[in-house]
């Protein structure tokens, strides 16, 4: 593919077309580690395309978001965790760390630059909650600023991200999804303070708040978002090189008639991921139809190199395994146990 001479900001920008680029937040940032092996979405966050628009335009929306409900339920669980001074969190936070009952100082930093500058880079004078800081991720070449809903625990020159969810705890197990979203959030904070702190300042080691059971007790959990800062981080340096993965003559402006035509140039990985984390998963997901990558990364893996669904199903029907005699006897093992736990003796197929 020839490259045209621009620089890639300006090649990504140009693709954007007249439309303004949207802010990036937390959670965009996030999902951008929830399906690093996808072309398109690369593309399209590197340019600042508004994907919620675009989706609307192909004619598949997004639909999802918190509910009010969710919202206000959030919004109490924090208010309730940050009640007096945060007295109860530093306590929370002092346990799970080891550190005993913690007495710490508690400050509001208000998202303002040179507060979150002085709390992180001055001299600390014993344990102290940071909340409201003010943090940034280089995407692309730009700076986005993230003004996130988390407070920084710093002790002994060190610091963890605390972040408080009101998913629940239930017999100390929360729903993965939900921990495996916070955690790549979490991470994003992880990765701008390190930024900010410098290397070996911040843990790896976020404290997660959450309700304990059908209570509204706080319990803490420590998790370790190593796995997640490595792939932000190696996501966020192939956002640096997207412009190499723009075919010439691709335009994602807003008024571009053929739309759907150069979004389909720039390869998509389907996953059912997809849905909980992309505004264009209900466009990629049609796109993908008949495709194994509707099925999931661990089918799709287990079945790869065989096209489609279909092909799939012929294989384990019988079909010729030339070329794919393993993944045969796999499908048809799997068809053998599958018939003989759901079909009765003598029933029908
Ligand atoms: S929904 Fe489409 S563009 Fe978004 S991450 Fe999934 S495959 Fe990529």
């Amino acid at each position: 593919m020839t490259l045209p001479a621009d620089p890639p900001a300006d090649l990504l920008a140009s693709v954007r077309g007249d439309a303004a680029p949207v802010d990036h937040n937390a959670r965009s940032i996030a999902a951008l580690a929830a399906n690093p092996g996808c072309d398109r979405r690369a593309v399209l966050d590197a340019a600042g395309v508004d994907k919620d628009r675009t989706a609307a335009r192909l004619g598949f929306p997004a639909r999802f978001g918190q509910s009010t409900f969710a919202i206000t339920r959030a919004r109490a669980f924090e208010a309730q965790v940050k009640a007096g001074g945060a007295a109860e969190l530093a306590r929370l936070v002092g346990e799970r760390l080891g550190l005993g009952p913690v007495t710490a100082r508690y400050e509001d930093l208000r998202g303002a630059d040179a507060a979150t500058r002085a709390a992180v880079t001055g001299d600390a004078a014993g344990p102290a909650l940071h909340d409201h800081p003010l943090l940034g991720v280089e995407i692309a070449g730009q700076r986005v600023t993230l003004d996130p809903d988390v407070v920084l625990f710093a002790a002994g020159g060190r610091f963890h991200v605390v972040a408080i969810k009101s998913f629940p705890v239930i017999d100390g197990q929360a729903d993965g999804r939900k921990v495996a979203a916070a955690a790549r959030e979490a991470a994003v904070y992880t990765h701008a303070l390190t930024e900010l702190a410098g290397t070996g300042r911040v843990s790896h080691e976020v404290v997660l708040v959450c309700p304990e059971n059908f209570a509204n007790r706080p319990t803490a959990t420590l998790v370790d978002v190593r796995k997640q800062l490595g792939v932000l981080r190696r996501q966020l340096s192939r956002l640096t090189r997207a412009a190499d993965l723009v075919p010439e003559g691709v335009s994602f402006d807003p008024g571009n008639e053929h739309l759907e035509r150069d979004i389909a140039c720039i390869g998509a990985r389907y996953a059912p991921e997809c849905m909980a984390a992309c505004e264009l998963a209900f466009f990629c997901r049609h796109e993908a139809h008949g495709s194994t990558d509707r099925l999931g990364r661990t089918v799709r893996d287990e079945v790869g190199g065989i096209a489609g669904i279909e092909a799939v199903l012929a294989l384990a029907d019988g079909g010729d395994p030339a070329g794919h005699p393993e993944i045969a006897e796999l499908l048809r093992f799997a068809r053998s146990v599958r018939e003989e736990i759901l079909i009765p003796a003598g029933g029908d197929r």
